[in-house]
């Protein structure tokens, strides 16, 4: 009895610490039909439909399956039959489970708290409900890699929290709050590969940048600037007071400061074509180059224009910030930076925390007037209603 009473006292006090998991949706480009789920360890319990049917141990392997908008549920000794919920819920703060498509092949991904699952016509559900500054640790390093400064990562653990809280409401509809992918940050699971990482996360807890409004921004940011960031007006449609162009020096002699790409010429001047610049088929050819001494907002040609943002997704560039040379019948393209180049550049701010800045400075230094808050203290109306209840 005592030790009922003691394992209860556990799960209640640890069930209350992640009172407001994340919900992430796993594997959402994969449309899984069939996962495996490893308890690799700590203690769980195994809930289908609600009931407690099982307390894995490390080691034990479970195999879904979806059929019939069912899934069916095995282990190595039981088959559980057909159901409509799945939880695997962490009994200690320590709990770690791997996951693995097998329908379509994927990796396996290792991660902490709780897993649920649930069928849909096509495909399952996978959500991990999991502590917030726990998650931010797993996109801090998906994001940003391992190899940087602690000031670094704090600048980035204030991005990454300000963007998932302002993201917060993006798949409700869909039973989870964000995906895995880069269209709500990437995350690919447990950080494990730099323990300042999480570090850096705890020492920022709930700091945000916010601006004169005390508004979330849109906290953007990007590989490199190539020495000089975008405006975001230039590349979305509405203008933010926060994300101006800066002249960025620390982003230069990095290792994404420099592209080079070659294309043709023909197909150049046939895509300007295509795209309304008929003054194309009078002007000579050697003015019909792209030249940007910094960042410029369209490529003009006598009265046509063309977005340099959409140039560069049409030709699949690293980044907006290029010039070009003439080459025979070949165009070179010589660019700058890698990425949309708004908001922080990750390889400029690593620079900085290498030569003494902070995370303060840092942000102050690529978002224009901004504020470093707890988000807690911001207005109820600056934050999605999802945020309210953490
Ligand atoms: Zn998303």
């Amino acid at each position: 009895m005592k030790r009922i009473v003691t394992v209860l006292l556990i799960v209640v006090s640890w069930i209350g610490s992640v009172a407001q998991p994340v919900e992430v949706g796993l594997f959402q480009d994969h449309m899984v039909r069939a996962a495996v789920v490893y308890c690799s360890s700590g203690h769980y319990q195994l809930l289908l439909d609600g009931e407690v049917v099982l307390r894995p141990e490390e080691g034990d392997i479970l195999y879904l399956t979806l059929e019939d908008g069912k899934i069916k549920v095995l282990d190595a000794e039981h088959d559980f039959g057909y159901v409509s919920h799945i939880m695997l819920r962490s009994l200690s703060a320590e709990s770690v489970f791997r996951v693995r498509s097998i329908s379509p092949e994927t990796d396996s991904r290792i991660y902490d708290d709780n897993l649920v699952v649930t069928p849909g016509d096509r495909y399952m559900t996978l959500v991990n409900q999991v502590d917030m500054d726990k998650y931010l640790a797993g996109v801090v390093e998906a994001e940003s890699g391992p190899n940087a400064e602690k000031e670094f990562y704090k600048a980035q653990s204030v991005l990454c929290r300000t963007y998932a809280l302002r993201q917060m409401e993006r798949h409700g509809s869909e039973g989870f709050s964000l995906c895995d992918g880069a269209h709500c940050q990437t995350y690919r699971g447990k950080s494990t590969r730099n323990p300042e990482i999480l570090e850096a996360i705890v020492e920022t807890s709930f700091i945000v940048l916010a601006d004169y409004n005390f508004k979330l921004i849109t906290a953007a940011y990007h590989a490199n600037s190539g020495g000089q960031t975008q405006r975001a007006a230039d590349v979305w449609i509405s203008d933010m007071s926060y994300l101006q162009s800066v002249v960025d020096p620390y982003s230069l002699h990095q290792s994404h400061a420099k592209w080079q790409d070659t294309i043709s010429f023909k197909a150049w001047k046939a895509y300007l074509l295509k795209n309304g610049m008929k003054s194309v088929t009078r002007i000579p050819d050697e003015i019909i180059y792209v030249e940007q001494m910094n960042r410029k907002k369209y490529f003009i040609l006598d009265k046509d224009s063309i977005k340099m943002a959409k140039i560069r997704e049409d030709w699949g560039f690293k980044s907006a910030f290029f010039n070009m040379f003439p080459d025979g019948d070949s165009v070179l393209v010589w660019g700058k930076g890698f990425g949309h180049g708004i908001g922080m550049s990750q390889e400029g701010a690593m620079k900085m925390a290498r030569d003494g800045f902070n995370y303060q400075d840092i942000l102050q230094f690529y978002f224009h007037e901004v504020r470093l808050m707890d988000y807690r203290d911001l207005p109820d109306s600056s934050l999605p209603e999802a945020v309210l209840d953490f």
